[in-house]
């Protein structure tokens, strides 16, 4: 485990400290309360969610013996900063336990509007945990305003200054502030790295590959919240209405697995690979195959190569905190000849709405004509 942990921590500029866990632990507070859970309840999946109330008593366990490895391995005047969903009772257990250092929180995925986050049977407990924090951090100002209207409509007795950039809410003598802080990447790696002479050649390669065929690239984990069925039916929409495009388009599908101790995992993944070979079937001809499909992780080479290859970035998820591919495709695109079309509902939306194609993943002709 320390030999793990040195090389994990490596190049980071900082050392990491284990937090052991049982298999139940990890079977009911990751699997369990935060991935059948507050996973599909933030992304708007209500019907998903596994309200299993067993695992809110191990996501409490847990949550504190993060607090207690916190404990012992800060000083005084430490700033603590707890990350995403998995830990939101962190500063809760902190303060429960006479810590006083500032501790903040970020939020990677969304936060839901009200009327969802009304569903979770320990609501009004989360959010007083966040409360707990003296920042707490989205990643977009429509998650934002969710969490302070979600705290407005539950708790009583605050005062709450949402004018500023940063909100400021006042619980009893303390106050929380409130921001929006969209995670980014290190652009100049990516855009380097896509200069560099390996991953030219391979660029050449992929073009080569496809000859004579537009590139468009997608680039997900294996999860609901990403839309791929949506755009795997979008290509093949555009394909039937589109006959022209026959032979002149790919698309490479690259699909990194992810949580597949999950049933509704292992469902999706039989669902994307159905939906694959259909419209192979349906449509390939000699010398193209319409669909590459890719499930495993790409080296980062290889990665930032299809990046600076395709023509198109497609990205449909159904909802994202953020989704750092649509970043990392524009700081790849040192040729300045790619297209971004990308789904609303992901929080680099907000951000790049300006020079990319904004669709909504749930409209399939609409995706395909884009
Ligand atoms: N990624 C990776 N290996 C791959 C393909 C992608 O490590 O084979 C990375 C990609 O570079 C990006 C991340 O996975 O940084 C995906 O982040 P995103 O915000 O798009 O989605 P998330 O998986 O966090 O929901």
């Amino acid at each position: 485990m320390k030999t793990l942990l040195k090389v994990a921590g490596k190049n980071t500029g900082y050392t990491l400290q284990p937090v052991s866990l049982t298999q139940d632990e990890v079977t009911q507070f990751y699997s369990g309360f935060s991935n059948e859970i507050i996973w599909p309840l933030f992304h708007d999946f209500q019907s998903r969610c596994n309200f299993e109330p067993a695992y809110w008593d191990i996501y409490q366990a847990v949550n504190r013996k993060f607090a207690e490895e916190i404990e012992a391995s800060s000083s005084r005047d430490d700033y603590i900063w707890v990350h995403d969903y998995h830990l939101m009772l962190v500063g809760r257990e902190l303060h429960n336990m006479g810590i006083r250092q500032k501790v903040g929180f970020f939020l990677h995925i969304p936060f839901p509007p009200s009327d969802i986050f009304m569903k979770l049977p320990w609501r009004t407990q989360i959010l007083r945990a966040l409360l707990e924090y003296d920042l707490v951090g989205f990643q977009t100002i429509h998650d934002r305003n969710n969490f302070i209207s979600c705290v407005e409509n539950l708790i009583r007795g605050l005062r709450c200054d949402s004018r500023k950039q940063v909100a400021e809410i006042t619980v009893a003598d303390r106050d929380v502030q409130v921001g929006v802080f969209p995670i980014s990447i290190d652009f100049d790696k990516f855009a380097r790295t896509a200069v560099e002479p390996a991953v030219t050649e391979k660029v050449k390669q992929f073009c080569q590959a496809i000859e004579n065929c537009k590139l468009i690239l997608g680039v997900d984990r294996l999860d609901y919240s990403k839309g791929i069925p949506q755009k795997l039916r979008a290509f093949d929409n555009v394909l039937g209405r589109y006959p022209e495009l026959k032979g002149r388009i790919t698309l490479v599908q690259i699909v990194v697995p992810s949580r597949q101790d999950i049933p509704e995992y292992k469902e999706l993944k039989g669902e994307i690979e159905g939906l694959v070979s259909q419209i192979n079937g349906k449509f390939s001809q000699p010398g193209w195959v319409p669909i590459q499909y890719i499930f495993r992780s790409l080296e980062f080479h290889d990665l930032i190569a299809y990046y600076r290859a395709a023509d198109i970035a497609l990205v449909t998820s159904l909802k994202d905190g953020m989704n750092l591919v649509a970043k990392e495709y524009c700081a790849a695109n040192v040729d300045n000849n790619g297209v971004l079309i990308l789904s609303e509902f992901t929080g680099a939306a907000a951000q790049l709405k300006k020079n990319s194609l904004l669709v909504n993943p749930y409209d399939i002709e609409g995706v395909a004509d884009a």
